[in-house]
């Protein structure tokens, strides 16, 4: 099947009980056993719910994949990745990254004898300088967050592979709708599904998906020993927002470039990041790994001013200030102050994150809209 048709399709059944054509929401805790041990694959709700299961499924069909594993948080389900290491393991982390998964790698793993390694790996010749024999996985972004790097997903797997070394790709920014990193040579793909994947800014959720069996047993074993579990409503919403996620994504990608080439000749904007303008170092690369450019972008004002900056921020009515992306809404964000304020200021400015920088995750509004509101909001 094709994206379009597993993404309304893929993993869901009509409900065998009534032929409900939704995959119900399986509020239940525990299943009926008619003798011990005697049930009809369900027991207990952290180790398995049917709506859960759709869910699983579903995602594993998008991403090319033969396992599908769901967290309550995208963070959760990095923390149970995190847990397949060992005290003394090396992990090589592409250094532009999400401001949690840089936090619970140096403020929770790191305590408990995990090595981090961050290195900008857009330039793919600085991975071979940071592996060791130790190191056992390189965690990767791309586009990166939120500078909107390009990680050649290929070319780093190529060196992964060779030395038994496992990838891990974030693959919240671009969605599976625009890349499919286990295609690309990737071990394992990991998603907040709070974002594109649920698409509508109304719930939390994390997942995993990977093709090697032993891998996903010991990640489902952490799922139901650890019990980061997702509810069954939050799943079914999840379920629902990926039935439209092929078309929000065209929209996302149309409405960025609008807004991008918008900004692009502006006279105060200094900088543009966005991969499907032409002068962004990784537009080829993005043109060959992805099957679009997405919907997040980031810009600074000339002058590099904060004060500049935040009059923007206040001033812009049509997008919204606030955390996170990926929803039908437009979103503004300060990266320094608020994704990335748990990475410290040193860090951020190493790689090339200033103060004054502001992301955009453009919505799928009208972009006339759009370009107007931010129009007046830089003046
Ligand atoms: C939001 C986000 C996460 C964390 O996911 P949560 O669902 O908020 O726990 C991880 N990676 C990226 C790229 C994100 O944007």
């Amino acid at each position: 099947m094709n994206f379009a048709t597993k993404a309304i399709h893929a993993g869901v059944e009509p409900d065998p009980t009534t032929g409900a054509i939704m995959t119900p929401i399986y509020q239940t805790s525990t299943f009926v056993q008619a003798s011990p041990g005697q049930h009809k694959g369900y027991e207990y709700a952290r180790t398995h719910n049917p709506t859960r299961t759709a869910l699983q499924q579903n995602l594993a069909a998008l991403e090319n994949g033969r396992h599908g594993i769901c967290f309550a948080s995208g963070l959760a389900a990095t923390d149970a990745i995190l847990k397949l290491y060992r005290p003394g393991d090396e992990i090589v982390v592409s250094s532009d990254l999400y401001g949690g998964t840089y936090r619970i790698m140096t403020r929770v793993f790191q305590e408990f004898g995990l090595v981090f390694r961050f290195v900008n790996l857009a330039d793919t010749a600085q991975l071979e300088t940071a592996l060791t024999p130790a190191t056992k996985m390189v965690w990767i972004e791309t586009p990166t967050n939120p500078l909107m790097r390009l990680v050649d997903i290929a070319g780093v797997a190529a060196i992964t592979r060779a030395k038994g070394i496992q990838l891990v790709v974030d693959n919240t920014f671009a969605s599976p709708y625009l890349q499919n990193p286990l295609d690309l040579g990737a071990d394992i793909v990991v998603h907040s599904a709070t974002k594109y994947l649920g698409g509508h800014s109304d719930t939390v959720m994390g997942a995993i998906v990977l093709n090697d069996d032993d891998t996903a047993q010991r990640l489902a074993f952490i799922q139901n020993a650890c019990g980061a579990v997702p509810g069954p409503q939050d799943c079914f919403l999840v379920l629902r927002g990926i039935k439209t996620l092929h078309v929000r994504m065209q929209r996302h990608c149309e409405n960025a470039m609008a807004v991008a080439q918008y900004l692009k000749q502006h006279p105060k904007v200094a900088h543009v990041y966005y991969p499907g303008l032409p002068d962004h170092p990784g537009h080829e690369l993005a043109q060959r790994q992805m099957r679009g450019f997405g919907g997040m972008l980031s810009f600074e004002l000339t002058g590099d001013s904060l004060a500049d900056a935040t009059q923007v921020m206040e001033r812009i009515q049509v997008f919204s200030l606030a955390e996170s992306l990926g929803g039908v809404e437009s979103l503004c964000t300060h990266p320094a102050s608020m994704t990335h304020a748990s990475i410290p200021k040193e860090e951020r400015a190493k790689n090339g994150l200033r103060d004054t920088l502001i992301r955009l995750s453009v919505g799928i509004e009208d972009s006339q809209d759009l370009i107007a509101d931010l129009a007046q909001a830089i003046g």
